[in-house]
Formats: structure tokens, sequence, C-alpha cells
């Protein structure tokens, strides 16, 4: 899987700017045991390079797109990371093997509960994952080195960006709710203000919630 995810790397690099990702993150592609996070049903296509399902409509992301978003948000050693979509919290184990501290936020409960059970079994006592609408961040924990949105957003909740330190990084799929949306990573400078980068087209599913509520 690992070497799967190199050579996407590689197929992208343009879009990437970078060719390689960096160790510790294909280090930490290498140790999560995904199968321990996805349905027992899906369990022998753990480790293909596909998202798959995980109940409730929901799917677990493809294990390029997990690798290039932990590499791109720069979440490194002392860093106190957010994410919004634990799903079935591999992305948030992942971040748990290069940062310090994770927070992760799941709108759903059943998935949020599942999650939070699987990643302490796991181990993960570096992860804090429990139901809520992500689109408002995790406040008491605020503010963050980086934030990873792992669902679909019409808009950049302005919530997050707040939360956001000075210097930090936020990635997040943006777009129609149906169609595919652009990978975007979003840098908050010293004074504040935020710059944007498009990295590359997506498909994620719709992040609900929030202001993009129903
Ligand atoms: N990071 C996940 C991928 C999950 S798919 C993984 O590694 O498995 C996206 C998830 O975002 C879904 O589980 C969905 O229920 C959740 N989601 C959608 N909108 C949300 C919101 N406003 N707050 C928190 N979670 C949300």
């Amino acid at each position: 899987m690992v070497k799967v995810i190199e050579a996407g790397v590689r197929d992208t690099g343009r879009s990437l700017g970078r060719d390689t990702l960096k160790p510790t993150v294909l280090a930490a592609m290498g140790r999560v045991p995904r199968h321990e996070l996805v349905p027992e049903d899906v369990r022998d296509a753990a480790y293909r390079n596909h998202p798959l399902p995980i109940g409730y409509g929901q799917t677990i992301s493809q294990p390029y797109i997990v690798a290039i978003m932990t590499d791109l948000v720069e979440a490194g050693p002392g860093d106190r990371v957010l994410e919004v979509g634990t799903g079935s919290g591999y992305q948030a184990a992942v971040l748990a093997e290069v940062a310090d501290e994770v927070y992760t936020l799941e709108i759903i409960p059943e998935l949020a509960r599942r999650a939070h059970r699987d990643l302490q079994r796991l181990g993960y006592t570096n992860v804090t994952a429990r139901q809520g609408d992500g689109y408002f961040g995790w406040p008491e924990h605020a503010p963050y080195d980086a934030i990873v949105v792992t669902a679909g957003a019409t808009h950049v909740p302005p919530p997050l960006i707040e939360q956001l330190k000075p210097g930090g990084r936020l990635i997040i799929p943006v777009g129609s709710r149906f169609l595919t949306q652009q990978l975007l990573l979003l840098t908050k400078a010293a004074d504040g203000s935020v710059t944007t980068r498009q990295v590359l087209p997506v498909r994620f599913v719709p992040l609900t919630g929030g202001r993009d509520s129903p």
C-alpha cells in the first residue's frame, strides 16, 4: 500500500508541489492497522488504495488521500491537530502517529462511538474523539497548529479559520455538494492573513451540519 501511495505521489507531484512525502508520514501509513478500522466484510480490501464503505452512507478515505493531506498540512511533533469527520478513525490514527495531540469530531453518533472505541482499543491515547458538528470546530482546545477536514464543504467554515494558530495550516475539500471538490490548503500568517492554494480535485462525502444544514 505504501509503495502504491508513493507512486501516486510521483504521478501527481506537479499538483502537490512535491514528489515524495515526508518519511514520517510514509512510516505512519505503514504502521496504522487499517484493517482494524474497517467493517469485517471489507477487511480483505483494507490495504488497497481505495475508499471503502464504513456504514451510515460514509466512507473511509483512500490511503493516498490520507497520506497527502497529512503531509500537506504539515502535522508534526509538538502539534495539536483538529480533524473534522472522524468516520472510521483512520485519518485520526495517522495524524496521531505524527503529531502530539489529535482532537476529532464526527457528526453521526454511531460512527463517533465506534471510532472512539476502536482508537482506544488500538492504544491511540493521544486522540480525543467525540460526537459533534465540526463546522463549528472545537473551541475548547483551540488554537490548532493544523486542521484537517475530511468531508466536502461548500465553503471554508469561518470558525475553523478562527481556531487556527498563526502559522497554522488547514486542509479542506471545497466545492459543489455532489460533484468533485478542490482540495484547498490554507495557511494563516503571523498577522492573521490567510493564503489559499488549490491542490487537486478530490471527491469526498458532504460536510453536513453547520450552516450547510438543510
Ligand atoms: N476521516 C475519515 C473519513 C470519513 S468520511 C476516515 O479516515 O475514515 C467523512 C465523515 O465526516 C463522515 O463520517 C461524516 O459523517 C462526517 N461529517 C460530515 N459532516 C460533519 C460535520 N459537520 N462534523 C463532523 N463530522 C462530519
